[in-house]
């Protein structure tokens, strides 16, 4: 019944694809298969099985029946044709990268990423001979100057994590193209499939922190990959299997799934209560800079409408006084929590500098547009008039702080 429901709309697919009760006694909700491996009909079969020769499940390391399930409703709902589940977002990227860089190749990244993607960039692959390039995205004849016959993959996030810059992933897309053997991946942990498909607009692999909006309610970490079926096989086989062995356990993609389940809803919801609290800060005279990809001051704003359904539940902003005014500010909210992590149904304030990115030198964040003062909020689900009202309460606290104007914007900063 795998094809039964690929026609349906996207909330419809995130609840019933590739699963059918009747074929499971009934059951409503997809059984967990916890089973670590599998039995064999017979010797040749297993052989087989080994081989690559015939499909079904072996051990769960390599693929698993509920695993299985939920790659099938990833795939559909990023409009790929297949996806490799693993234990975290970090697992996804890092069997990502592995399998398809080898020493001597060049890799093409933009330049604000996830802390630990950074990372891995810098201690990780650097140290084991791939060239990391840091290249401003935005700007397609710096990208075009920057290819070289090593380079193997552009990678990016949009909006990146924290500053919310966009990357324009049509246009990044079609100019890798024209080089030969340019894997792009995008990282679509902000968006989720509901808000934005980099398959569809020509990027080669789409990498998920599925600890975030997709599981959304951070009782999991997990990650996932989508790409054509040759590339997702490459990535299990190598990637997963051998590399990483980061799998998912089945329980957490029967929570994934159930998380799923409701992303639609929960993503209108953030995006609205969002855009309050963005407007909200925009309006306040403690407030330096604010960006959110739907207030019209964003400087991305037309790419921003052209690119994703709606702008997401994240917001960065800098307060006057910076850093000082900004951790008083934090110190005061009550009902927005102070925590890493994002895409939750509980609204998340962090402060990257001190927190997600650390991993980077003052220098780095400074040449990377991570500024010293961003606050980076996660809205949540609750109901937005008490949102509002912790966000005026804390900017209240502000007063009598040192109110002295910092740096522009977290655009202004190269
Ligand atoms: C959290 C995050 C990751 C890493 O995912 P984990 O599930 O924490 O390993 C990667 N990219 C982005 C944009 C993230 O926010």
């Amino acid at each position: 019944m795998h094809t039964k429901h690929t026609s349906f709309g996207f909330s419809t697919r995130a609840i019933h694809h590739g699963y059918d009760p009747l074929d499971h006694h009934g059951a409503l909700v997809p059984p967990i298969y916890l089973s670590a491996t599998f039995a064999f009909p017979t010797v040749e079969y297993g052989a087989a099985c080994f081989a690559g020769e015939a499909s079904g499940h072996f051990y769960t390391r390599i693929s698993n029946p509920t695993l299985a399930l939920l790659e099938s409703r990833m795939a559909s709902l990023e409009n790929g044709e297949a996806a490799v589940a693993f234990s975290s977002g970090m697992g996804a990227i890092a069997a990502t990268f592995w399998t398809l860089l080898r020493p001597g190749d060049e890799i093409i990244v933009s330049q604000t990423l996830y802390g630990c993607t950074f990372a891995l960039l810098h201690h990780g692959l650097g140290e084991f001979g791939i060239k990391v390039r840091h290249v401003d995205l935005t700007d397609l004849a710096a990208l075009q100057a920057a290819f070289s016959p090593a380079t193997r993959m552009v990678y990016c996030e949009t909006p990146a994590n924290p500053n919310l810059r966009l990357i324009d992933i049509a246009a990044v897309a079609e100019l890798a193209h024209q080089q030969p053997n340019i894997t792009v991946v995008v990282d679509n942990t902000y968006c989720t499939p509901y808000l934005q498909r980099p398959l569809e607009l020509g990027a080669d692999v789409v990498v998920h922190s599925a600890t975030k909006y997709l599981s959304g309610h951070g009782d999991i970490t997990a990650g996932i990959a989508v790409s054509n079926q040759a590339l997702a096989q490459r990535i299990r086989l190598q990637g997963l299997k051998d590399l990483t062995g980061a799998v998912m356990s089945p329980q957490d993609a029967a929570l994934l799934m159930r998380g799923l389940k409701t992303l639609g809803l929960r993503m209108d919801r953030h995006c609205s209560n969002a855009q309050a609290v963005a407007e909200a800060l925009q309006a306040h005279p403690a407030v330096q800079w604010v960006t959110y990809p739907g207030l019209r001051s964003f400087p991305q704003y037309e790419l921003a409408n052209r690119q994703m359904k709606l702008p997401g539940g994240m917001i960065a902003f800098e307060l006057k006084g910076g850093i000082e005014t900004g951790q008083r500010f934090m110190n005061a909210l009550q009902l927005f929590t102070r925590a890493v992590s994002l895409g939750d149904a509980e609204s998340l304030a962090q402060h990257p500098a001190s927190m997600t990115h650390s991993t980077y030198t003052p220098e780095q964040r400074a040449q990377h547009g991570i500024s010293e003062g961003l606050v980076r909020l996660s809205v949540g689900l609750e109901d937005v008039a008490d949102l509002l009202a912790d966000i005026q309460q804390a900017l209240a606290k502000c007063n009598g702080a040192n109110l002295r104007p910092t740096t522009t914007s977290a655009y202004a900063l190269k």
